[in-house]
Order: structure tokens, then C-alpha cells, then sequence
């Protein structure tokens, strides 16, 4: 039940549940500081793409699910479309050669062209129960968990599978999928796919347990009932978010120069202080990832058909971020993009750059803002699910005690 605390070693990490735990409400508190300056809060992104895989659409007429948007003229000049697209777009020509309407494909991930969209101020739309529920989110759900099969790859790292246990729980499609990921025949790189997958959906699953809202009362309150059937009573789920959040803290660890060198300057009156500010907080968060993001990334993409599985890999991911384009409610989609990205943003440093390409003199470009923005609001996200299970923790102490 929800008392059930993990603890010992977070596989295929070198980190235990204990060393997370210890440093959750540090790291929480000094990404929720970062997450509030100008440079992290607000971020450009295109929400109405055409679906590229179904015609239906789901459509949430929640009012929680709608997002409200800001005028480009309260973004700082610097961060605008017009001055990132200096930078940023490639030429025409290139353009047009990619398919589908995304601009750049970022290995892991499509990013959405920095001249379309609108501007959203992401704390005033924070991610919380909007209820949107029923076979369009399962759709989504179904078809990332598909994307989860792995072809040619599998066969051929049998030998290399390192098993862990399987975990009794129930045996919805997603944790047979779960029970495969886990069992000796899958090869190392699917199962820390689906861990992601299974982690991020964990994450959100968590955001809108605690951030709840209650029909029949009309109150925002956290929602006990909800967390133990989505999470508490899969404690494998509950395991894949520190996994998630270990990874994360390994890419900030290895892009800790490049991150430090960053300039976070909004610049409109040579604003030292906020900077200074942001650099602070980004510090402590490279510090914290440091110490305690011990995964090793090189243990991966080692067997004989490795380019063949880390391109599935990617291609998988990718899919992943386009999958979001089918969310038929405009605030999940916000934060299932940031989140995609996020994610997607830490595997290409993981997986791609060496400590050459992560050099921030030799590779200034290596990093756009929207991927600096989507990195730490997404360890943002996961590090705050898990603060949110400690506030769970304690209501369910409530509970019990007064039972
Ligand atoms: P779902 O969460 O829809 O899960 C479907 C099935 O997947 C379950 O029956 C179970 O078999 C399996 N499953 C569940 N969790 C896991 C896991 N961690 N690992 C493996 N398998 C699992 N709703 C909001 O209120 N606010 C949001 O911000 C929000 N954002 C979303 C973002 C995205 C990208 C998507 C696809 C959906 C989002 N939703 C959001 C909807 C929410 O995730 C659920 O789909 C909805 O609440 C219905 O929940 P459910 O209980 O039917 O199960």
C-alpha cells in the first residue's frame, strides 16, 4: 500500500532509493525556485498540429483542460520568435526536405518550429486533474506502449538481459508489456524504454492525484483513492519514476559546464541580479545531479547489432513526441510535449554527445532554448511527483491513525 517505502539499489542505476529520498526536498525546492524565473517559465510551442496518426480527435471541454496564452510583447525581446529564428531556422531548402511540417528532427525527438505556436507562461497553467479520461487518453496510452515493441533488436540480446524480478500486480495489457520489459528475453535497452514510458506516466498519473479536483465538493484537494489504484498499488511504477529522475539528474550532471555557461540574461536593463539569481539555483541543481545521477550510460548500445537497436530506440522515442500531437486536451498536451522533450532532450546527451560535444566553447549551439526549458521543467516535474508521494505518505499516516 502507500506505506510502501522502496528502498536498496535503483536498477540499472548505481544510486539507492535512500540517496534520492535524502536529497528530494533540496532538489525540489531549489527546481521550483529555477522553474520560476523569466528564462524557464516561458516557453513557445505549437499545440495544433494536425495528429499525423489518426484522424479522430478527442476533445476535452473541460475548462481545466484549456491553457490561457500570453502576448509575444511581454516576452522578453531576446527570447521572441523573431530573434531566435536568426538562430535558430535552418534554410528553406532544408526545411522543405523534411517531412511532415516539423522543422528539425532532434534525434530523439521533433521539435516544433520556433516561428509558429503561441507563448504560454507555464506557471500559470500547471499540470493538475483536468479530467480528461476515457478512449482518447487510453489511445494515446496504448499506442506509446506500443511503441514499446522492439523488432530485429530483441532476438539478438538475449544473452545480454540482466533479470529482475517480476512483480505480482494485475495484468492490464500495459503490465503484461511491464512483466515482458522486466523478464529475461528483453534486451537491456527495451526495458529502460519502458521504464521512461511507464516512469512519465507514473509522474503524471501522480500530478493529478495530488493536484485533484473533487466533483462533488467543488475543492482542489489531493486524492488519496487515486494515487493508491494508479501508483501506490504498482510499486514497480513507483520505482521507474526514480529512475527517471536519476537519469535526468545525469544528463544536468554531464551538461553541468555547458548548463553553467548558458546565458540566461532576459537583458532588457543588463539585469545582473536575475541572472545571478538563476545561476544560483541551476548551481545547486548540478550539484545535487552530481552526487547523486549515478547511471551509466555507456553500459548501453554495447551488443553486436547496437546502431541497429539504438536507431529503433530513437525512432521509437520520436514517435513518442508526435504521439503528443494526438492529446485531445490542450493543457496534457502542453506538459506531455515539455515532458517528451524533456526526456528526449536528456537521451541525445546521453547517448549521443561525448564530453567534446557537450563542451560549451567548442559546441555553443549544442542546446536550443526550448530544450534547456523542456530538460529542467521536466526533472522539475519528476522531482515534485516525488515530493508529492512524501505528501501522500503523510496523508495516508492521517488516515491509518485515525482508523
Ligand atoms: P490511464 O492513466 O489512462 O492508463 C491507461 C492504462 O494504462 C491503465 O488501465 C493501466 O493498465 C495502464 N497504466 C496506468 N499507469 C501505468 C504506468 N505508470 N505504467 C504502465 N502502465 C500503466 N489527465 C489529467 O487530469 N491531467 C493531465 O495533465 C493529464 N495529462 C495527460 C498527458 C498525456 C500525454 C496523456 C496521454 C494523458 C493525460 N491525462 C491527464 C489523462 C490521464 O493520464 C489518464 O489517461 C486519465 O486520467 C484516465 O486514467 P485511467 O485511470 O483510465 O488510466
Amino acid at each position: 500500500g502507500c506505506r510502501h517505502v522502496p528502498t536498496g539499489p535503483i536498477e540499472m542505476t548505481q544510486c539507492d532509493f535512500e540517496t534520492v529520498e535524502s536529497v528530494t526536498d533540496e532538489l525540489y525546492n531549489n527546481l521550483h525556485d529555477l522553474t520560476s524565473t523569466p528564462f524557464f517559465r516561458y516557453f513557445r510551442v505549437d499545440l495544433y498540429r494536425e495528429c499525423p496518426f489518426w484522424s479522430e480527435h478527442g476533445f476535452c471541454m473541460n475548462r481545466e483542460c484549456g491553457i490561457s496564452t500570453i502576448d509575444e510583447s511581454e516576452i522578453p525581446e531576446r527570447w521572441r520568435s523573431a530573434s531566435l529564428s536568426k538562430i535558430e531556422m535552418p534554410p528553406a531548402e532544408l526545411r522543405d526536405s523534411l517531412s511532415g511540417c516539423y522543422y528539425r528532427d532532434s534525434d530523439y525527438c521533433f521539435i516544433d518550429d520556433p516561428k509558429e505556436g503561441e507563448y504560454i507562461d507555464l506557471i500559470e497553467n500547471p499540470e493538475k486533474f483536468t479530467g480528461y479520461a476515457g478512449p482518447s487518453a487510453h489511445r494515446i496510452w496504448d499506442s506509446i506502449y506500443t511503441e514499446n515493441c522492439f523488432g530485429i533488436s530483441e532476438l539478438n540480446h538475449l544473452s545480454e538481459s540482466n533479470p529482475e524480478p517480476i512483480s505480482a500486480v494485475d495484468l492490464s495489457t500495459n503490465d503484461l508489456l511491464q512483466s515482458n520489459a522486466d523478464s529475461s528475453e528483453q534486451c537491456l535497452e527495451k526495458r529502460v524504454y519502458y521504464k521512461i514510458i511507464s516512469g512519465l506516466h507514473t509522474s503524471i498519473s501522480t500530478h493529478l492525484c495530488h493536484e485533484w479536483f473533487n466533483q462533488t465538493s467543488g475543492e482542489w484537494a489531493p486524492n488519496l483513492q487515486c494515487f493508491v489504484s494508479r501508483v501506490a498499488s504498482h510499486p514497480e511504477r513507483l520505482r521507474y519514476m526514480y529512475f527517471n529522475t536519476v537519469l535526468l539528474m545525469r544528463a544536468v550532471a554531464r551538461l553541468g559546464p555547458y548548463l553553467s555557461a548558458y546565458d540566461y540574461c532576459s537583458c532588457s536593463s543588463d539585469n545582473h541580479e536575475e541572472d545571478a539569481y538563476t545561476l544560483g539555483k541551476l548551481s545547486k541543481v548540478i550539484e545535487i545531479s552530481k552526487n547523486v545521477g549515478q547511471f551509466n550510460e555507456s553500459s548501453l548500445f554495447k551488443g553486436e547489432n547496437a546502431n541497429i537497436v539504438k536507431e529503433e530506440f530513437k525512432t521509437h522515442f520520436r514517435n513518442v513526441t508526435r504521439i503528443m500531437d494526438c492529446v485531445g486536451c490542450d493543457k496534457c498536451r502542453l506538459w506531455g510535449k515539455i515532458q517528451t522533450s524533456g526526456v528526449a532532450t536528456a537521451l541525445k546527451i546521453l547517448f549521443e554527445m561525448d564530453e567534446k560535444a557537450l563542451d560549451p566553447k567548442s559546441n555553443a549551439d549544442l542546446l536550443t532554448r526550448s530544450e534547456v526549458v523542456a530538460l529542467i521543467n521536466t526533472m522539475h516535474r519528476f522531482t515534485e511527483s516525488l515530493y508529492f508521494v512524501n505528501s501522500f505518505r503523510r496523508i495516508w499516516a492521517n488516515v491509518a491513525d485515525d482508523e
